[in-house]
């Protein structure tokens, strides 16, 4: 079997070490995903999505195996961990982090800086182009605190995929925002997802109603994969919660 196009995890713990106090945060996870397709991992609080995010974007170290089309992240050094993360992973994260002395071209044109050999002028050029992607063609000179929180969210959006990630990576991407602007986020989300085959988008969240619009559902409980289900997805447009 080939493993081309597959993101896989092969027993996969995460056990933090607290004092003489253990949390077995992920607990033999054992999956195989599918590029193409929007992954929604659903769990409620402390469930182990974050950690399980953390250690797929190699920010957080794990005990097992992890395979990003053919590549063992899990046996990687220091140095090419800091490489696959800057070249491979796009990352959506809760609160937004943007640089805030950076304008909104600046941010998603700084990623894509260390994740390509583009020239300046081609770097702009993409930037441009995904920040019209998300519908921020017009804001793109204002600095974060000058954009709304959903706003914000869409640059971080045109920022992780500009790069052209393998591995799209969104921690409750919508936490933080209004219904109306989390759905303006969800529905950039998932035209990307459409756009781009050779990329595998994990979005985790705690909310049910967002979970409809994946194409598969990975619920997570106390560390463990509960269940694994495909579904159609609806449009995130026709979400309410
Ligand atoms: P979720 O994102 O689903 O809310 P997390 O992955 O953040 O869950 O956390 C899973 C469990 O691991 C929780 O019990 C949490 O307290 C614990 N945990 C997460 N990160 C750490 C850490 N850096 N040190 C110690 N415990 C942690
Ligand atoms: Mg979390």
């Amino acid at each position: 079997m080939s493993l081309e196009g597959i993101v896989t995890l092969e027993n996969v713990n995460r056990v933090y070490h607290m004092g003489d106090h253990e949390i077995h945060a992920l607990k033999d996870i054992s999956l195989s995903l599918e590029t193409g397709k929007l992954v929604v991992v659903l769990g409620p609080s402390g469930s182990g999505k974050t950690t399980l995010l953390n250690v797929l974007g190699a920010i957080d170290k794990c005990d097992g195996k992890i395979t990003v089309n053919d590549l063992e992240i899990t046996r990687l050094g220091k140095k090419q961990l800091t490489k696959y993360r800057r070249k491979k992973c796009g990352f959506i994260f809760q609160f937004f982090n943007l640089l805030p002395v950076y304008n909104a071209l600046e941010n998603v044109e700084y990623a894509i800086e260390l994740a390509t050999n583009l020239s300046r002028k081609e770097v702009t050029e993409r930037a441009t182009e995904y920040l019209r992607k998300v519908g921020l063609f017009e804001k793109r000179f204002h600095f974060p605190s000058q954009l709304s929180g959903g706003e914000q969210q869409r640059v971080a959006a045109a920022r992780a995929m500009a790069k052209s990630p393998e591995l799209l990576l969104c921690d409750e991407p919508t936490g933080e925002l209004s219904v109306n602007e989390g759905k303006k986020v969800l529905t950039v989300i998932q035209n990307m997802v459409k756009e781009r085959s050779d990329v595998l988008t994990i979005l985790v969240t705690h909310n049910q109603k967002i979970a409809a619009i994946g194409d598969t559902i990975v619920r997570l409980r106390s560390g463990e994969v509960d269940s694994i289900e495909e579904q159609t997805p609806i449009p995130a447009e026709q979400l309410s919660w």
